[in-house]
């Protein structure tokens, strides 16, 4: 499952920033080259591997936008009224019914009944709602004046045209993507192969939930959010458990995870106190780069590689995880699913609270968000503090993302917001 060399990442031990980590791995990473070929139902939150080309026109024919009446133009008076013969009558899947004494060609000067959906009769450029139209005289109707040529008509092609590309390689699939595909005809896609990841906590404090716990333990959280996180981006998840804090326990079974998977991911173990088996147990086996990212929360965060596959470190407080995984194992799970990425798209907002913080690291801060006097939208700062705190996240919306270069915010200072619906 090889996806990286094992002299990818040498960057020392250095604070680096979220943006250099992201770049580093762009660089480095190989993706999933395995294709399969998947039903519609099958591909929702898949990564589309190569281009799908619209196969045909859609629409196919020129039809109508609504339940009304379809003229041509040209028989419309320009400032008043104009009363035409009902000529014909066309339902959607449905040929043109005409009126028994006409022909086709006799639709000239009278107006068509016509329902959503249902082709144009020949000639005729615009449709009148219904509700716009006046009963005149048995089989006339009065048509106000007022429309353009070409209104309520959608035309063959003005969606999509055969031959141009429809969704590009790349693209994560969704629901709206899988409607496109369906109009089109098309019932399957080539899809790349979904990526495996295999997931540990580390800590000989850890129980997993449903164990009795006798303090000083605690219940392992990790397993669990990375868990959701992984399978919300279309992730394979192995769930390896939980290891103790013994570097030869953890170095063994990593590489037992990473024969078998395109991505390993673990947490807790990488900080730089005395119990840092997971870093000890990867510069003994694979190649580690340590990296100490800028970021809060979030640094440390322990990248390497591991029988050929990238090892990602996580910290051990939950909220860590969290930003960490939004920002560095999200664009990772990109690259090696060859899904394009898609940076986050921040919004502007106004910041509720004066917050203070060291020049040179990114900061993520939980916030929810209201609206003051002016209807402007404002970020509330959560209450309790800490990476530990997994209130933070449930009872939040999302990250004030404060940058490298910010020292103080004061309460109505313009700040960037991220909903966490765009990291799950
Ligand atoms: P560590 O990085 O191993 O020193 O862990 C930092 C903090 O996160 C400690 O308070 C750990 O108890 C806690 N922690 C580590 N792993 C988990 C986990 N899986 N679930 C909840 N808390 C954890
Ligand atoms: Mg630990």
């Amino acid at each position: 499952m090889a996806q990286l060399g094992e002299d990818s990442f040498a960057a020392g031990d250095r604070l680096m920033s979220v943006h250099e980590a992201v770049a580093a791995l762009f660089a480095r990473i190989r993706s999933v080259a395995e294709i399969e070929v998947v039903s519609l139902v099958e591909a929702e939150g898949r990564v589309l591997a190569e281009d799908l080309i619209a196969p045909i026109d859609l629409p196919g024919f020129d039809n109508s936008a609504v339940d009304g009446y379809a003229v041509r133009f040209d028989d419309l008076a320009q400032a008043a009224e104009t009363v035409l013969d009902i000529g014909g009558r066309v339902a959607a899947g449905h040929e043109l019914a005409a009126a028994k004494t006409l022909r086709r060609a006799d639709l000239a000067g009278k107006a068509v009944r016509i329902f959503t959906g249902a082709a144009m009769p020949d000639g005729m450029d615009t449709v009148f709602m219904q509700e716009d139209c006046r009963d005149a005289e048995e089989g006339r109707v009065g048509l106000p004046p007022g429309l353009s040529r070409g209104d309520n008509c959608r035309l063959r092609g003005e969606d999509i045209r055969a031959g141009e590309a429809a969704l590009a390689a790349g693209r994560r699939l969704r629901p709206e993507d899988l409607g496109l595909a369906a109009a089109l005809g098309v019932d399957r896609l080539s899809v790349r192969r979904r990526l495996k990841a295999a997931i540990f906590s580390t800590g000989d404090e850890i129980v997993s939930p449903g164990a009795p716990l006798k303090p000083p333990a605690v219940y392992d959280a990790n397993r669990f959010l990375l868990h959701g996180l992984l399978r919300r981006q279309g992730v394979e998840v192995t769930d390896l458990g939980v290891l103790p804090d013994d570097a030869a326990k953890i170095a063994t079974a990593l590489r037992a995870a990473a024969l078998s998977h395109d991505l390993v991911l673990t947490s807790g173990g990488v900080s730089t106190g005395e119990e840092d088996h997971v870093k000890a147990a990867i510069s003994d086996g694979g190649s580690l780069v340590f990296w100490r990212l800028a970021i809060k929360p979030g640094r440390p965060v322990a990248m390497g590689v591991i029988e050929g596959a990238p090892f990602v470190g996580l910290p051990g407080n939950p909220v860590a995880v969290f930003v960490t995984f939004a920002f560095i194992v999200r664009p990772l799970i990109a690259a090696l699913s060859g899904a394009r990425f898609q940076p986050l798209r921040a919004i502007p907002v106004k910041s509720g609270f004066a917050y203070q913080k060291k020049a040179g690291r990114r900061e993520y801060v939980r916030v929810v968000l209201t609206r003051d006097a002016a209807g402007a939208i404002v970020a509330e700062k959560y209450g309790v503090e800490g990476a530990a705190v997994l209130t933070s996240l449930t009872r939040t919306q999302g990250f004030v993302e404060l940058p490298e270069d910010v020292k103080k915010i004061a309460p109505g200072d313009p700040v960037n917001f991220i909903d966490y619906d765009l990291i799950r």
